[in-house]
């Protein structure tokens, strides 16, 4: 093992379960190395830990975050491609591919994702339903596997390897680098319609007749409120602008990106954190009221559309230091109550904080792990201090599983094995393609281990 080796202490972006590994940065070149001899806790790679549970973690083993730079990145325009190394953060590659008119082909909610967090999550975005998820766009991909050799996966070369990697939550090997498309866009800007919805009802009914005309989608639902407001929320759909939707001041520099950090929380927020239900129905209140009836047109920034959180540091410690569980599901379109049943669940409960996203998505693509499917997905964040959280984290559980649904693998940090067996039908199918490249199972992770995902 390499001398670089640190014990360090990780937690996910929700701040819950940590545990020691001991980590070290390491060049493509070194990893074979650093691979082998990996003892009986073997090995996991991380990239930015945006992960809110414990999938970027291994505790007593290896954590292995790769080396790599922006300033590899190949931009291939004529066939809308960029090549990086799967190190490389969406935030850095956002200030390379916009000024030069292109844009990721699926961005969640935060910039701070590395491609290789991007691929082994397959990450959705708000244009799910019009582009599908970050594993369709993906050309090629080069993965070292457990036994230091490396691999060129593509979805017509070693297919079922590709798909066992996209969504495969780094249980494959480790992702080195990838091509994969990128969109061709006029302008940095993005032109956006609001609706504001008084509860569930009509907001579903919205999304469901005006969600195709739009290439994003995404709502806010108030689940603090009851009575008649039950579910009420915003509704923000958008696309990127063209040169002609721009005023002149606007179009004298279409392609301008910049971004901003507005403020950082500090480390130290003692228990129980900022957020409770007071200030969050407070902020719910405010934030409704801000938003216009309907609007058309409103020009926004890609930094304000896409990612409005990052422009606050360090956010996840507005919890407190025991942080917080981002719940999120997906329930077939079908089964409307059974997403209607888990909102009144959580309302009934009070836990939930402001931040709770409502999106629908479109078809699945090929990998056994991705977690979109047709239907609705819900994203709830609750404090993992509160009481009852468990109880009401078991209950959802039980109505998301009888309706066909399952849980983000990249976002869990809550639920059992049987969850999964359930939800993901194909796991059988993951494990054998899995296990054919990684018998002596180097990869494992906390999540690995609390799930049995490698059976
Ligand atoms: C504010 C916020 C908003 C978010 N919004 C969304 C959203 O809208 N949609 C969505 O889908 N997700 C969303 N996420 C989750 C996030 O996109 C995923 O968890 C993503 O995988 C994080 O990337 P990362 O580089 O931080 O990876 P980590 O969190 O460090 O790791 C995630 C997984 O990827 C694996 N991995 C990382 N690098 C490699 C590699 N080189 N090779 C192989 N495996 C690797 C790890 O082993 C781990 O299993 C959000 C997260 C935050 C904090």
């Amino acid at each position: 093992m390499s001398r670089d080796f640190a014990s360090l202490r990780l937690t996910g972006w929700g701040l819950t379960a940590p545990s020691v590994a001991r980590v070290a940065t390491v060049a493509p070149e070194d990893l074979p190395e650093c691979v082998k001899d990996s003892g009986v806790r073997g090995v996991i790679a991380r990239g930015l830990g945006r992960s809110y549970g414990d999938a970027a973690q291994n505790s007593g083993g290896s954590v292995l975050r790769l080396a790599g730079s922006i300033s590899e990145v190949v931009i291939d325009r004529e066939s809308s491609t960029v090549t990086a190394s799967a190190a490389v953060s969406l935030d850095e590659l956002l200030t390379v591919i916009v000024p030069q008119g292109f844009f990721v082909p699926v961005s969640p909610g935060t910039r701070f994702v590395t491609v290789g967090g991007a691929i082994a999550s397959d990450i959705h975005g708000k244009n799910h339903h019009a582009d599908g998820s970050f594993g369709v766009h993906v050309r090629r991909l080069s993965l070292l596997l457990a036994d230091g050799t490396v691999r060129e996966l593509s979805p017509t070369s070693g297919a079922d390897l590709f798909w066992a990697t996209v969504g495969g939550m780094g249980l494959t090997g480790i992702i080195l680098d990838a091509t994969f498309a990128v969109l061709p866009i006029e302008t940095s800007s993005c032109i956006v319609s609001t609706v504001r919805c008084p509860n569930l009802e009509e907001l579903l009914s919205e999304m469901s007749v005006g969600d195709e005309e739009h290439r994003y989608s995404v709502s806010w639902v108030d689940l603090l409120a009851r009575g008649r407001s039950f579910g009420r929320g915003v509704l923000w759909r958008g696309d990127h602008a063209r040169l002609s939707d721009l005023n002149a001041k606007q179009a004298s520099a279409p392609l301008r990106y910049t971004t901003r950090r507005v403020t950082s929380v500090p480390p130290i927020i003692p228990p129980p954190g900022l957020v409770n239900p007071f200030s969050s129905r407070f902020f719910n209140e405010i934030w409704l009221r801000k938003e216009p009836r309907r609007k058309d047109g409103q020009i926004k920034s890609i930094p304000a559309y896409f990612h409005p959180l990052d422009s606050i540091g360090s956010w996840n410690r507005l919890y407190g230091p025991r942080g917080f569980i981002q719940y999120q599901f997906v329930v077939p379109f079908e089964r409307a109550d059974s997403l209607q049943r888990c909102v009144e669940l959580v309302v009934e409960s009070r836990l939930a904080s402001p931040l709770v996203v409502l999106k629908r998505f479109g078809p699945s693509n090929e990998a056994p792990l991705s977690f979109p499917m047709p239907g609705w997905t819900l994203t709830v964040d609750m404090p993992a201090a509160a009481a009852g959280l468990s109880a009401l984290c078991r209950r959802l559980d039980d109505v998301v599983l009888e309706a066909g649904g399952r849980h983000y693998l990249a976002k869990d940090a809550h639920t059992r094995a049987e969850s999964i067996v359930r939800g993901y039908p194909r796991l059988d199918e993951w494990r054998r393609t899995r296990d054919a490249v990684d018998p002596g199972r180097v990869w494992q992770s906390d999540l690995s281990r609390r799930l049995a995902l490698l059976g």
